[in-house]
């Protein structure tokens, strides 16, 4: 009692001559983890300071085929949420989120809370990649900013600010991609890519979309595929095929000398680009690894490709 007494003391007097006050220290943030950099980036803009955010994918890093690490399962381990995206676009990591749910941690599928008229069907199976239409995204911020609510209440309504402010600027990004994509001459607006990562995107933005590989990346391009690619191209004439980041390049290399055609350039479909890798087109600036900066990106390299 009495040291107790005789330290409040003489903290008291120190403070009082001016000596800087130790700043009370800082409750250690809460880990949540997000599968995918897309997603890691939206859950670090809603998470703000109160969450550390570990994305489990890197940049180039194809979900389809990715498998978990060591690290990854302890990050799982001390986190609060698992964000993963679902339909199963983590077509390999099922079986540990169910792990996870039967430890009892919080794990999310957030394309699955989208409304369902809002998913698109492939050959039977719901598509994925929701990310491509910037609106489903904002979507996305509600669904975050509610599950880290209900993991830290304290900080609830920071969260839903968080992901206000987003929406605002994410809302800005889909009507200049609307805007620019509308560029395009309307016989030209075709995007032949690797695998079915846009039929979002193609839907949000008005280009058909036209993938080699299917929905998901696990089945190779056959010789049939390549072969039809190819007659699509000189059917509709089109000036330009485009590549992905987390896909290897060969096949869509091999279609474009075969028909004659030009690369486009690499869009990421699946994986953001580089943090901290900036790109400045049309004075515009942007970090490739941030959601906003894979939307401008690939944008800007088809609208440039293409009209
Ligand atoms: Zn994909």
């Amino acid at each position: 009692m009495l040291a107790a007494a005789l330290v409040l003391t003489s903290c008291g007097s120190r403070e009082q001559e001016g000596a800087p006050a130790k700043p009370a220290p800082r409750p250690k943030p809460r880990v949540a983890v997000a599968t995918t950099t897309m997603l890691a980036d939206l859950v670090r803009q809603v998470g703000g300071v109160h969450f550390e955010v570990v994305g489990l994918m890197g940049p180039g890093v194809d979900p389809h085929l990715y498998a978990y690490t060591t690290g990854d399962l302890q990050s799982m381990q001390r986190s609060r949420v698992i964000f993963y995206n679902g339909l199963h676009l983590e077509g390999r990591m099922g079986e540990i989120f169910e792990t996870m749910r039967g430890r009892g941690k919080v794990t999310l599928a957030v394309a699955e809370q989208l409304p369902k008229e809002t998913l698109l069907l492939s050959e039977g199976q719901t598509d994925p990649h929701v990310w491509g239409d910037v609106r489903h995204w904002i979507q996305v911020l509600d669904v975050v900013a509610k599950a880290l609510g209900e993991a830290d209440p304290e900080n609830a309504s920071a969260f839903q600010a968080n992901a206000d402010r987003v929406k605002a600027e994410w809302t800005a990004l889909h009507e200049w991609a609307r805007k620019r994509c509308a560029e395009i001459p309307a016989e030209r607006r075709v995007l032949l890519t690797s695998h079915d990562a846009f039929a979002y995107f193609g839907k949000a933005y008005g280009l058909e979309v036209v993938g080699v590989q299917g929905l998901s990346t696990s089945a190779e391009a056959g010789l049939a595929d390549i072969t039809r690619a190819v007659d699509f191209i000189r059917e509709r004439k089109l000036p330009a095929v485009f590549v992905e980041s987390s896909v290897p390049h060969a096949v869509i290399e091999r279609i474009a000398r075969d028909a004659g055609v030009k690369l486009g350039g690499e869009l990421f479909s699946d994986a953001c680009g580089i943090p901290g890798k900036t790109a400045t087109v049309n004075g515009e600036t942007y970090d490739l690894g941030t959601y906003a900066g894979m939307i401008r990106h690939n944008v800007n390299t088809i609208v440039e490709a293409l009209k």
